[in-house]
């Protein structure tokens, strides 16, 4: 069947399928309700206001006593995140990652997910600083 640009809904060969993503063409779905949300949410993300957020925050806190490179705060799916550090593709959340904020993050790319305690200890969680690719 030939494919008219009428018939485009999902996605077609003139917009985002291609032979490199051809592995992923019965997941890609330009309607799918989560990623318009996190796309549209990403229009207006701001990157100082989810500083601001994590001012007296105790995870913030810890990061910095602990010598960890600065996150860079997300918002995704209307959640603040203050703890990504995208150079890394590392999101780190603390009491612990929904599976469908992991699928959102996939979504992004963001592959490396960690699940942190409610409230940091005395170290660094040893899962965050090798993800860091901190060595102590
Ligand atoms: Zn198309």
């Amino acid at each position: 069947m030939i494919e008219t640009e009428d018939a485009c809904v999902a996605g077609c060969y003139r917009c985002i399928l291609s032979y490199f993503n051809q592995p992923d063409h019965e997941l890609i779905d330009r309607r799918n309700d989560n990623v318009i949300s996190l796309l549209c949410e990403l229009t207006t993300a701001n990157e100082s206001e989810a500083e601001t957020a994590s001012a007296g925050d105790p995870w913030g806190e810890a990061v910095r006593q602990w010598g960890l490179p600065t996150p860079s705060g997300l918002s995704m799916a209307g959640i603040q995140l203050p703890l990504f550090w995208p150079a890394k593709g590392v999101l780190a959340v603390p009491g612990g990652a929904s599976p469908e904020l992991v699928n959102e993050a996939a979504a992004l790319g963001i592959l490396d997910v960690i699940d942190l305690p409610d409230r940091p200890a005395e170290h660094a969680p040893a899962e965050l600083l090798i993800a860091l690719g901190v060595s102590r």
